[in-house]
């Protein structure tokens, strides 16, 4: 059983964190983010959570630099694959003469166009060493039923996460299964970097209230507490510290539910 099969059949509430690791799109310091993975990875291994790696290109060429594929390997980790059509490597835009540079969604393209995408971006990151990937998500959420027929006829990739209130995602049929960001509208989705703490932990309280899964997400470009982004976006505490609260919540939870099912009565 592949580990993505692993959680999402867990029974009642779990928590796991998706990371899309961008390319020269948004991280303008690839990598000292890169080399800022390992620390949070790290943290949730040891904590029992997985860490879903939404990898592009670049992302995958910046670990294969610093000789981190296999180092990662050994953490609690699931490879996914992501795209932003506009920030491809020069070896894979080879293969794809269609591209318009200006044009972010990948649901924009044809069924054989997307298919030319996804073949080339898959073969790329397993030429960096990562592997098996098992899950997909694009850029912005984008995606639709062709993507889907695409990944299924391409590839050994049986899900896919996005966040069901965004209007990028137009998925009609489930060829994959979905494994969503836990969200309540577009804007409110439990994202490391967009709320106060306070109210992260409130929405985890709730998933574990609900006994759901909570799919939390953040981006590549929050690694290092020294990106610019911080200060550019005001984000006062960065994603490590943010992660550690939200993990002191999960282990009281532990504490006081999980000594009760154990009860054999
Ligand atoms: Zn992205």
């Amino acid at each position: 059983m592949g580990n993505i099969e692993k959680l999402v059949n867990k029974e009642g509430f779990a928590f796991a964190l998706s990371i899309d690791c961008e390319g020269t799109n948004f991280d303008k310091n690839l990598e000292n983010n890169a080399k800022n993975l390992e620390r949070l990875l790290r943290l949730n291994s040891k904590n029992n959570i997985y860490t879903i790696l939404f990898i592009t290109p670049y992302f995958a060429d910046m670990l294969c630099k610093l000789n981190l594929v296999e180092k990662i390997k050994q953490y609690k980790v699931i490879f996914g694959l992501h795209i932003h059509p506009d920030n491809l490597p020069e070896e894979i835009k080879i293969h794809c003469p269609f591209i318009n540079h200006e044009e972010k969604l990948l649901a924009a393209y044809s069924y054989e166009e997307q298919k030319i995408i996804i073949k080339h971006s898959m073969d790329y990151l397993y030429g960096k060493g990562i592997n098996p990937i098992e899950i997909f998500r694009g850029g912005y959420f984008s995606m639709d039923d062709n993507t889907s027929k695409a990944l299924k006829e391409l590839t050994d990739i049986n899900y896919e996460s996005h966040n069901i209130y965004r209007k990028q995602y137009k998925v009609t049929k489930n060829l994959l299964t979905p494994v969503p960001v836990y969200a309540f509208d577009s804007n409110e989705e439990l994202r490391l970097e967009y709320f106060s703490t306070e109210k992260l932990v409130q929405m985890l309280a709730e998933a574990i209230k609900d006994n759901k899964k909570a799919l939390g997400i953040t981006h590549s470009y929050l690694l290092d507490p020294e990106d610019l982004h911080y200060k550019r976006d005001n984000i006062a505490k960065d994603i490590h510290y943010r992660l550690k609260e939200l993990i002191k919540v999960i282990k009281l939870y532990k504490q006081a539910i999980e000594p009760i099912e154990n009860i054999k009565l």
